[in-house]
């Protein structure tokens, strides 16, 4: 599926109007074949839940941290009371098996603020949500961070799931591993590694040449080609202020392994390390019910949405606020009000031979937040 053509789809349809249906073709010339990864989705009967797959708590132990603003428990009811169906707890080079479990290899000094085992249950079953459905976590979820040796730089970040991760060796030989071990691995942040951090609109040339660049993006679609378990690129990061140039990437990225057969998913995610950041970048799977069994079959094969509240953030709020509202934690008011913005819904997506058909719904919207209309990334 052509990402440049939905990515216009969505401008046009909120533009119209609360409730639209556009059918575009697919422009080029020459044979290709539309994937649909949303083939085996039911429209009518599946439900789009909120997934939280990259996020953080006192266990990572970074400087600053407290219980009371970073514990996991903390950040667990943060993302249930937002509404969060799926949550995967990516704390820095430690496996989370579950949420009521601190991780083995944790910091001497580091602050254990665990989830509660009956708490956990309770999320699952929905306490306090009114017979809606409730909220579970991925187990074995992992930030691995790396210091040797990676592709373009010694540093690189991967959000590691299902699958116990925590192994010593470079990020290859654990990519390696996991392969056969049936693990899910995302690329992070990639914007972070190769000097593309889209701070500011006075670098957007730069960001755009260097993602353009032969020697940045080949080593990443080699990588995406060689390991069966790597499935996705985080295409946003946080508030959006450094990782607007990944979508460049994954473009690139998608030339060279589609035509291999290889689709690369683009994820969206908070990286929240502190309450106030939860909320604004998510994604949302399609399924039937609430299963972490759907829920791999939803990331297996791309049938969900990366959502963002603050993509194109850079026109309504200033980068150095946002940069100021993550970094030092503090939670900005003015920022805060895209969480009760209303958002547009993806009702849904339908391939033809040469077409691609998106419909969507702005519940209670006005057209005085068209921005939130380019929020969304349809992969
Ligand atoms: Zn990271
Ligand atoms: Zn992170």
């Amino acid at each position: 599926m052509n990402r440049k053509i939905l990515s216009a789809f969505l401008t046009a349809v909120v533009l119209l109007g609360s409730f639209s249906s556009i059918s575009l073709p697919a422009s080029g010339a020459g044979n290709f074949i539309i994937t649909n990864p949303y083939a085996d989705v039911n429209w009518t009967t599946f439900r789009q839940y909120k997934a939280a797959l990259h996020t953080h708590s006192t266990h990572s132990n970074e400087s600053g941290m407290t219980a009371a603003v970073n514990g996991l428990d903390v950040m667990s009811e943060r993302h249930y009371s937002l509404g969060f169906h799926v949550v995967a707890v990516t704390d820095h080079s430690r496996t989370t098996v579950s949420p009521d479990v601190v991780p083995a290899n944790i910091s001497a000094d580091a602050i254990r603020t665990p989830l509660s085992t009956a708490r956990m249950n309770a999320m699952a079953q929905g306490a306090g949500r009114g017979g809606a459905e409730g909220m579970i976590f991925i187990p074995n979820s992992n930030e691995r961070s790396h210091t040797l040796p990676a592709i373009t730089t010694d540093n690189h970040h991967v959000g590691a799931y299902f699958v116990d991760s925590t192994r010593s060796g470079s990020m290859s030989a654990f990519l390696s591993d996991f392969d056969t071990r049936n693990g899910y691995a995302v690329l992070n942040h990639p914007s972070r590694y190769v000097g593309a951090a889209w701070s500011d609109t006075t670098n957007k040339t730069t960001v755009r040449t260097i993602f353009n660049r032969e020697s940045v993006w080949r080593p990443y679609a080699d990588l995406y080609l060689n390991h069966s378990s790597l499935k996705g690129l985080e295409i946003v990061n946080e508030f959006d202020y450094d990782s607007q140039g990944t979508r460049i990437l994954w473009d690139n990225i998608l030339r060279q392994t589609a035509p291999a057969g290889k689709l690369v998913w683009g994820f969206a995610n908070d990286d929240a390390h502190h309450v106030p950041t939860i909320g604004y970048t998510y994604n949302l799977l399609l399924m039937p019910s609430l299963s972490l069994d759907y829920v791999r079959t939803s990331m297996d094969s791309g049938a969900f949405l990366a959502f963002g509240r603050v993509d194109r953030s850079r026109d309504i709020y200033p980068v150095a606020t946002m940069r100021e509202q993550s970094n030092n934690r503090r939670d900005d008011s003015a920022i805060r009000r895209a969480l009760d913005m209303p958002v547009p819904a993806i009702t849904s997506i339908s391939v033809g031979v040469d077409t691609v058909t998106v419909n969507a719904r702005v519940s209670g919207a006005n057209s005085t937040y068209p921005e939130n209309a380019s929020n969304m990334t349809i992969q």
